[in-house]
């Protein structure tokens, strides 16, 4: 792998000097109000990133994945149901968290490519009299199959079923790279860390709690302890931490904000529906389909690509790290060598987008299968110069 080319991973995404710059600090005690100053813009932050105002938002030192546990284990316990959609990698993993965690999970099997199924949650819901669901979890952006699902249309399903039941949201890939809204679409934890949208390495992990949430932990009796919302919520109020905190990775996060501010959040989601747009006509140009079955689905951060039948795609993602010293992603799960991965999201432009999509061409060509060195990029080419550019610079 070269350290110079960007990687084309739906995360850890690259990372930009500024922010590998701020989350370089000396030691600092955490007890001092130095790290007041350092924490409590970058809570304010990701309340404005996940447009809450009533929530309350938590960082753990850990990974998204830790936040899937940490939401779950202070808002339910174990013996609760949830209801999930098993539809890629992420939702599966997250389903199968709930379970060791003694949850019960009720599973909508769905076709990996398609989106969460609303009217089949609506139904669950309906049929749920006893009201026996505790939460309803949604992965936002299914980073396995590059689809994204409609958050407002499951809380439109929870409020038709006048369901009291919690929402989850897994926005691990959307957040701060896609439209969310946690107050609008009545999120009660929106759940992501720091190394996709964020632009960070990994080492966060980040909730936006709503005030429902709140209420829910009370009750909650899975064990918990570095985890526990409780504790973190009271020593932020203080302006510490329940143990010693990332302090630099929590500076970086309030520079990322900075900077993704700086540039526009309708802009940053502009330049993804951009960046991703340009990959899908590349796709098209190459004669291959996307996994996600419609474009009212699409990802804008992450495009699984299907490889010709009897071709393992993961071959793509060797080759092109061997040869050419650049990562794609490999499919997962029920996907695994159907599929390879551009992920598109992060610290990126149109001109590092057409440096992914020509690797991938060239490797595909190296590799035999029939495709036209130049055909995909021209069709990326042609759609970044004619669609809005104007914030670049920023971007990087
Ligand atoms: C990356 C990802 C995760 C897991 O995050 P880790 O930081 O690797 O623990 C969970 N959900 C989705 C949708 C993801 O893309």
């Amino acid at each position: 792998m070269s350290s110079q080319n960007p990687v084309f991973i739906p995360g850890p995404t690259n990372i930009p000097d500024a922010l590998r710059r701020a989350i370089d600090l000396p030691t600092m005690d955490h007890r001092s109000p130095a790290f007041a100053e350092i924490l409590h813009p970058a809570l304010a932050g990701i309340k404005r990133i996940l447009k809450t105002r009533e929530g309350e938002v938590v960082i753990f030192p850990a990974t998204g994945t830790g936040a899937w546990e940490a939401a779950v284990t202070n808002l339910l316990s174990p013996g609760d149901t949830v209801l999930a959609a098993r539809h890629g990698m992420f939702s599966h993993r997250w389903i199968d968290l709930c379970q060791r965690q003694g949850m019960n999970a009720e599973i909508i099997e769905t076709e990996w490519g398609l989106g969460a199924p609303t009217e089949a949650i609506e139904a669950a819901l309906s049929a749920d009299k006893a009201h026996k669901i505790r939460a309803v979890l949604v992965t936002h952006n299914e980073t396995a199959t590059g689809v994204r699902s409609d958050v407002a249309a499951v809380r439109r399903a929870l409020d038709a079923a006048s369901h009291p039941a919690l929402l989850l949201v897994d926005g691990v890939s959307s957040i701060a790279s896609m439209d969310f809204r946690m107050d609008e679409w009545g999120v009660d934890a929106a759940i992501t860390g720091s190394q996709k949208g964020f632009m960070l390495p990994a080492g966060l992990s980040i909730l936006g709690l709503s005030q429902k949430a709140i209420a829910a932990m009370t009750g909650a009796k899975s064990p918990r302890c570095f985890f526990d919302f409780q504790d973190m919520i009271k020593a932020n109020a203080g302006g510490g931490f329940p143990y010693t905190p990332p302090v630099g990775l929590i500076a970086g996060l309030a520079h990322a904000i900075s900077m993704l501010e700086a540039e526009g959040l309708h802009n940053v989601y502009a330049r993804h529906y951009r960046l991703a747009e340009g990959v899908r006509r590349a796709v098209q140009a190459w004669g291959l389909t996307l996994c996600a079955k419609k474009p009212s689905i699409y990802s804008d951060t992450v495009s699984a690509i299907v490889t010709p039948p009897g071709f393992d795609g993961t071959r793509i993602v060797t080759h092109a790290a061997q040869k050419y010293g650049v990562a794609f992603g490999v499919g997962l799960g029920e996907v695994a060598g159907k599929v390879f991965r551009i992920g598109h999201l992060g610290s990126l432009t149109d001109v590092m987008a057409l440096s992914g999509i020509a690797t991938a061409e060239m490797t595909m060509v190296d590799l035999g299968l029939p495709v036209r060195l130049g055909s995909g990029v021209a069709s990326a080419q042609e759609f970044y110069r004619s669609s809005q550019n104007t914030v670049q610079t920023k971007a990087a």
